[in-house]
Parts: structure tokens; sequence; C-alpha cells
């Protein structure tokens, strides 16, 4: 009887050694971030029939017609935030809560958003299982951000809008930044990130990205 070699897509050491080679190798590298993304195991994120490839560095389809993002774009976004220890983050648009676990990772609190009730009770299923008790997540309609919670120190939104959206940037603390996707829903948008300033707001343009639109309004499910 032959056992054979195992095949070395499966061993999981490999695996996540390969999975962090290809975000540093996209520009991901910042130490605190790469260390969270080797804590939280994308593939618990993926389920059915892209379950295998969640180490990947593609978008994967999710439940509600959205999609998980590519990790180096997560890990570029999160870096790009600048997250500090004793932050309060607010992430819209929180699929399959793959990003909040990260943040989750960095910063004390994070609350966040999903226009689906679906996605929201299955990632809170998830945050609960991994035990990630300073993540809360929320259904509705994201572009009038969170608030009673607010200010933020920081704002991560994963759904693309033409504009910042006004009540987001109202809800940002002084010296707060926030990171965004912003252009036409089908055409290539700009990964933006807005710092407020004492009187005003600064916007700094980062790398074409392609996100799934914000859209207005809770979900059906
Ligand atoms: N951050 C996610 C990927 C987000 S995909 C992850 O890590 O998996 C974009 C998400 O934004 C979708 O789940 C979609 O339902 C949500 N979304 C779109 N418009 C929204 C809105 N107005 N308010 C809240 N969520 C919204």
């Amino acid at each position: 009887m032959t056992t054979g070699t195992p095949d070395h897509e499966d061993d999981p050491a490999e695996r996540k050694m390969r999975f962090l080679f290809a975000l540093r190798s996209r520009g991901v590298t910042d130490a605190r971030v790469l260390t969270a993304m080797e804590r939280i195991d994308r593939g618990l994120f993926v389920k059915g029939l892209f379950a295998d490839r969640a180490y990947e560095d593609m978008p994967l389809p999710i439940s509600c017609g959205q999609t998980i993002s590519q990790p180096s774009v997560v890990g570029l976004m999160t870096q790009a935030l600048g997250v500090q220890p004793r932050d309060v983050v607010l992430e819209i648009g929180t699929g399959s809560g793959y990003q909040a676990a990260i943040l989750s990772q960095l910063a004390r609190r994070v609350y966040t958003i999903d226009r689906h009730r679906r996605l929201v009770r299955e990632s809170s299923e998830l945050f609960r299982q991994l035990s990630l008790t300073n993540i809360t997540a929320v259904a509705r309609d994201g572009s009038f951000g969170w608030p009673e919670q607010a200010p933020f120190d920081r704002i991560l939104v994963t759904a693309a809008a033409e504009d910042p959206p006004g009540p987001l940037l109202a809800q940002l603390k002084p010296g707060g930044v926030m990171v965004l996707p912003v252009g036409q829903s089908d055409a290539v948008q700009s990964l933006i990130k807005v710092t407020r300033l004492p009187n005003g707001f600064d916007y700094e343009e980062l790398r074409p990205v392609r996100f799934v639109p914000l859209v207005e309004g809770l979900a059906s499910e």
C-alpha cells in the first residue's frame, strides 16, 4: 500500500506560509497587520463550493450575492487605516466578517454594519465561536454610520460609494482616518484615505480597486 507524500497544498503550516508570502509580495509589510492575518483563519469565513480556495489571493463569493475581499486588499486597507491599540473602529460592510475579525486583533473595539441581516447573523455566530468579544455587528444602512457609538478613531468602508457619505465624515474624530473605495459601481474605483484635520479633511488617493456597491436601505434577508 502506498500512502504517497502529502500534497503541500494541504499542509496547514505550508499553506499559511504561502498565504503570508503572497501578502508581503503585494505590499502588506506592517508586522501587526501580518500577525493579525496569520491568526485569523480566512478558511472559516468562506463556506461551500469555494472553501478550498480560501488561501488564494482572490475575492470569493459569500451569501447574499456578496464577496469576501481579496486578502491582499484586506491587508493593504488595514495597513492604510493605521489602527492603534486603543482605537474604536467602525466598518461598513460586514460581509463574511473576515475584515472585522482582522480589525478586532488591532483595535480596542470594532463596530460593523451590514444591510443583510443574514450576513450579520452568520458573522456574529463566527465571532462568538472565535471568542472575538470586542466586535459588535448590526443590520442597518451603513451610509448613516452608527451615531449612537460615534465618534470613531477609524472608519473602513468595504463597499463603493460615489462619494464619501456625509454622516461617516461627520462621525470621524479629529485626527481620525477613513479608508474607502469611491467611484461608479461598475467602473474602476479608487481607494482613498480621508484624514480629519482641525478645519477640514485631507484626501489621498491610494490605488485602483473594485468593490460591490454601497446600496441604500436594509436588504430583505
Ligand atoms: N468586509 C467584508 C466584505 C464586504 S462585501 C468581508 O470581510 O467579507 C460588501 C458588503 O457591504 C456586503 O456584505 C454588502 O451587503 C454590504 N453593504 C452594501 N451596502 C451597504 C450599506 N448601505 N450598509 C451596510 N452594508 C452595506
